[in-house]
């Protein structure tokens, strides 16, 4: 066996093995795989094979789309079958909710590329007999779709691997990993590897390998089942009907998958009552086995799947497969570079390996090459998570995922599994005064405050929220409001070289002492890759508030960036640091009846900022509000956030002061078209065409991050604007996703929306081809299978020339 290695993949599932070889494609040819046992030993063995392009996110749609495509690669290239029958697909709904919720899949389809039309449920029973038409009121056709060998598709991968050059050393386990100054120390049952690079593609036993470093990953391994039948002769008439095999399928409602497998069907179900395996560790010596079935536990189902697919109520059971594999707490894979662990690489927690893995090698594999994965990865990135995403969280979050695998989610939905969590010191004050919460990042924040006994009727279109959230939204614009924004991201940068720091990784002119910017922070690519407030508050302290969801994200690029001197230091406040905000043209004389010192507009300006008793409480008070207001964000301890809020509260008692929620929030900067990171600003946009050119300082000395490719991308002007619509919206607001139609065609897609209740308007937001950006007529967005008219929207509907703000 080699005893050095650039990179060592441990584990060879469909993951581990797909890595290894886009690494091997990409030029990393001194590349290492080791299994403990045989190729596929994982829960690639018994996987059902089924393979699709649709999912809820679209950045993961497109890596699956990649995946289905890469397959006739890898099998010519390898000579090894991959068994891949692309027989397409139909997907089922049996309420008017889950049409809905197709429709909005189908219109997703069309700016992504991939086929999907909205079909009858007659039309449905044409493409496959087996189903009853009566259960359902529609379905959407899918092209891309069916299934394949899931043992063929590994070898296919391992072996092109190694005819690129790659090696794998199967039987061989990993039992530790040292960190060593020039690498990793790889300790296995045949001795000793060193390598630069270590990818933890263990899948059932990638918690096992994440604990060698010590590192908890979110990983938690559910039993799942499939019942394969004899041959069935309706299967043989649908054959022969159809001319093809019969079609795959997904029984939403029923909660099912099914597809021919030989002469007779395969039907699975993520049932109710999902089980983990081995929640705390997974047994090494587990091998090629599966689990005892437990037909009672799918039973209620299979009841519905016998009713929907009546051939199955006289077809014989052949098998019932039982076996684990691997979720994170929402369903998506963590992959990616860790924080502190340099060279260590996460590929694990896909639980769809088989529409998933080649898109997960390849973003890996560019990572690792490039030094960036070359698409937007978020949604699928290991520092997603943060310390909140203990075991037992894990659990929760998992089994709930699990249950919930077919369900719809609302856009108005949150779900219930492991919260409250993380509370901040006012939550039970909100919570008298009726906040309804959402968790993000697992701390808990208001997004509405509704009267007793009301709360979210989940629907898609406008709910029991709307006329309070409106409410909420016009307190602010006609005198003010208050809301919780612990839930931001807050870092402080100290230390003797902080501001010459900061100079090269952020793109915008550092502030003076006391004054605050807007921060754009760009990759060596010049695209996005953050966008914060940053604030100066002595000549080498700074404070910078960003979104909070990218904490441990934005952490560990600033981590990676650190000077090895000791110079500088980044802290993360988490919640050890919250928030409060005040908006509206009242909001100064809130302000003044509690501050030590002159906040009048002349002493404390527009992104002025500066430390302050409010009250008896020390604070630090910075003049700039999301809403676009006349507004301040106030930061304080948490031991001081009852005070603070509840002496807010008294003092803008006489101004009808109201607490707001994120929903009004949200309708606020919608009219102000302000961007969000995640939504409008992400890592494969420019700042240009994002709109945030004007922040980017070409012109300072410090050659920051990203300068020469930003400079290009200004001189070349980029392919897509971010521009701001009013929608003829009638009942339902786009929330994000949704395809954007200028001229009869589909030329872009909506980042977010809603409805701006103090503009009363519905708005749209999203990215369109720069040649049409300037166009005023002909667009169109859809939404709920309508095409609303659009128009562009050159100016904020609220406060054009800022004047609010800087009042
Ligand atoms: C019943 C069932 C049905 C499924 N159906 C589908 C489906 O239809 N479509 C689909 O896409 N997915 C399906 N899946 C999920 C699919 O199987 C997984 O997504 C996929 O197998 C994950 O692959 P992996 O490589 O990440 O993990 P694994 O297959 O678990 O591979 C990990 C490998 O790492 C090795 N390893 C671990 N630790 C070490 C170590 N320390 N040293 C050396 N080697 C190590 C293991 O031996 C193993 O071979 C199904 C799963 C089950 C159980």
């Amino acid at each position: 066996m080699k005893t050095h290695a650039k990179v060592v993949v441990i584990g060879g599932g469909v993951v581990g093995c797909s890595v290894l070889y886009h690494l091997a494609k990409g030029g990393w040819k001194d590349a290492l795989l080791l299994e403990r046992s045989e190729l596929t030993s994982g829960s690639t063995w018994h996987a059902a094979g089924g393979m699709h392009t649709i999912n809820g996110d679209p950045n993961v749609a497109k890596l699956q789309q990649y995946t289905i495509d890469l397959y006739k690669e890898i099998e010519d290239l390898s000579g090894q079958a991959t068994g891949v029958h692309l027989t397409g697909g139909v997907m089922l709904a049996a309420t008017q909710e889950r049409l809905d919720w197709m429709k909005g899949i189908v219109a997703k389809g069309r700016y992504l590329g991939i086929e999907a039309d909205l079909i009858s449920p007659e039309e449905a029973h044409d493409i496959m007999p087996l189903l009853d038409p009566s259960y359902f009121v529609g379905a959407v056709k899918t092209v891309v779709d069916g299934h394949l060998d899931p043992s063929g598709v590994t070898h296919a991968y391992a072996k092109s691997a190694r005819k690129l050059g790659a090696s794998i050393e199967t039987h061989c386990k990993v039992e530790a990993l040292e960190r060593r100054p020039d690498g990793w120390l790889v300790r296995t049952d045949k001795g000793d590897v060193i390598a630069e690079h270590v990818v933890n593609a263990g899948g059932l036993w990638a918690r096992e390998v994440g604990r060698m470093v010590g590192l908890e990953l979110p990983v938690l391994a559910m039993e799942h089942m499939y019942l394969i039948t004899e041959d069935m002769p309706e299967v043989a008439e649908a054959n022969a009907m159809t001319g093809g095999e019969v079609i795959h399928a997904i029984d939403f409602d029923g909660e099912l998958y099914l597809r021919q497998e030989r002469g007779g069907m395969l039907m699975g179900t993520y049932e109710k009552a999902g089980k983990p395996w081995s929640p705390r560790t997974t047994p090494w010596e587990f091998g090629h086995e599966l689990l005892q079935p437990d037909i009672d536990r799918i039973a209620p189902s299979l009841e519905v799947g016998f009713e929907h697919f009546p051939a199955f109520q006289t077809a014989g059971i052949k098998q019932i497969i039982n076996g684990p594999f691997t979720f994170a707490p929402d369903g998506n894979p963590l992959i990616g570079p860790v924080k502190g662990l340099p060279g260590f690489w996460c590929a694990c927690g896909v639980m769809a390996g088989f529409s998933q893995g080649g898109g997960v090698g390849l973003a890996l594999a560019n990572w690792m090459i490039e030094r960036d994965p070359g698409f937007d990865v978020f949604a699928m990135d290991v520092a997603r998570f943060g310390d909140f995403a203990t075991l037992a969280y894990t659990s929760a979050k998992v089994q709930e995922n699990y249950a919930r695998r077919f369900s719809i989610r609302f856009p108005n939905e949150e779900l219930p599994a492991a919260r409250p969590l993380k509370t901040t010191p006012i939550y039970d004050l909100l919570a008298g005064m009726g906040a309804q919460f959402g968790a993000a990042h697992g701390l808990e924040a208001a997004l509405w405050y509704a009267p007793e006994g009301v709360s979210d009727r989940f629907s898609w279109r406008r709910s029991s929220d709307f006329d309070h959230v409106g409410a909420e939204a016009r307190a602010v614009r006609d005198s003010v409001g208050v809301i919780e924004i612990s839930g931001f991201a807050k870092y402080s940068v100290t230390g003797a070289g902080a501001a010459a720091w900061l100079d090269r990784m952020l793109a915008c002119r550092i502030p003076a002492r006391g004054r605050m910017a807007l921060a754009p922070m760009l990759k060596a690519d010049g695209r996005l890759i953050g966008d914060f407030t940053l604030a100066r508050l002595a000549e080498e302290e700074f404070f910078i508030a960003g979104s909070g969801i990218a904490e441990d994200y934005h952490m560990r690029w600033f981590d990676q960036h650190l000077p090895g001197d000791g110079s500088v230091s980044v802290m993360a406040h988490g919640a050890g640091l919250v928030g409060l905000s005040i908006a509206g043209p009242n909001a100064r004389r809130v302000l003044a009846k509690l501050a030590d010192r002159d906040v009048s507009a002349q002493a404390f300006k527009f992104m002025d900022i500066a430390r302050m008793d409010l009250g008896m409480a020390p604070a630090l008070v910075g003049r700039v509000s999301f809403t676009g207001d006349l507004g301040y964000e106030i930061w304080m301890k948490p031991e001081y956030q009852r005070y603070i809020f509840t002496e807010l509260m008294a003092a803008g008692a006489e101004f009808g002061i109201r607490p707001f929620g994120l929903r009004a929030l949200n309708a606020l900067r919608l009219e102000k078209n302000f961007g969000g990171w995640a939504r409008e600003y992400r890592p494969v946009y420019t700042p240009y065409e994002a709109d945030l050119g004007r922040f980017v300082a070409l012109g300072k000395d410090a050659d920051f991050i990203g300068k020469a490719a930003a400079a290009d991308h200004k001189a070349e002007g980029g392919k897509m604007r971010l521009r701001a619509f009013v929608v003829q919206a009638k009942d339902a607001d786009v929330i994000g996703d949704e395809p954007i139609w200028h001229d009869g065609a589909v030329v872009g897609w909506v980042t977010s929306g809603g409805y701006a209740h103090a503009s009363q308007r519905s708005v749209a937001i999203g990215y369109v081809p720069r040649e049409l950006a300037e166009t005023d007529d002909g667009w169109q967005i859809e939404l709920l299978g309508d095409r609303l008219a659009a128009s562009l929207q050159r100016q904020p509907l609220f406060d054009a020339n800022g004047s609010r703000m800087r009042a």
